[in-house]
């Protein structure tokens, strides 16, 4: 079955959205495989965003990953890959439609609640560096 990387970012805890975003993906029915509450350094933080690193916004959006605790996890399900994606919602706020968690929760387009990997590639390197090789 298909893993993917999902994380809450520091405001989706700041705003006590955890349990609400976990209760959706449940209530989809995937399955919760991994997960840990940790504050990313640096280096973590610039490895999971590597693929935007020469982009304008990196020096904030690595500000902005390491400035509190996140959770991290794993999700496992049947195209869990796409079908997490389609349930976060579009990056441009104006993008993200009603019923998706950004699109329920959040206007912002750095402080966006949540991460999912967009790619079975991207899923493998994140959740090697997230959890070691699994
Ligand atoms: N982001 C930002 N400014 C931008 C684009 C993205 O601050 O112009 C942040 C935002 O938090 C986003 C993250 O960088 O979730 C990664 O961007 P990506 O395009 O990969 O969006 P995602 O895959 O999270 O939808
Ligand atoms: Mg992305």
């Amino acid at each position: 079955m298909e893993k993917t990387f999902i994380m809450v970012k520091p405001d989706g805890l700041e705003r006590r959205l955890t349990g609400e975003i976990i209760r959706r993906f449940e209530n989809r029915g995937l399955i919760l495989q991994e997960m840990k509450m940790l504050t990313p350094d640096r280096t973590l933080a610039e490895a999971h965003y590597a693929v935007h690193r020469e982009r304008p916004f990196f020096g904030e959006l690595v500000s902005f990953i390491t400035s509190g605790p996140v959770v991290a996890m794993v999700w496992e399900g049947p195209d869990v890959i796409k079908l997490t994606r389609t349930m976060i919602g579009a990056t441009k706020p104006a993008e993200a439609l009603p019923g998706t968690i950004r699109g329920d929760y959040t206007a912002e387009l750095q402080k966006n609640l949540i991460h999912g990997s967009d790619s079975p590639e991207s899923a493998q390197y994140e959740i090697d560096l997230w959890f070691g090789s699994k």
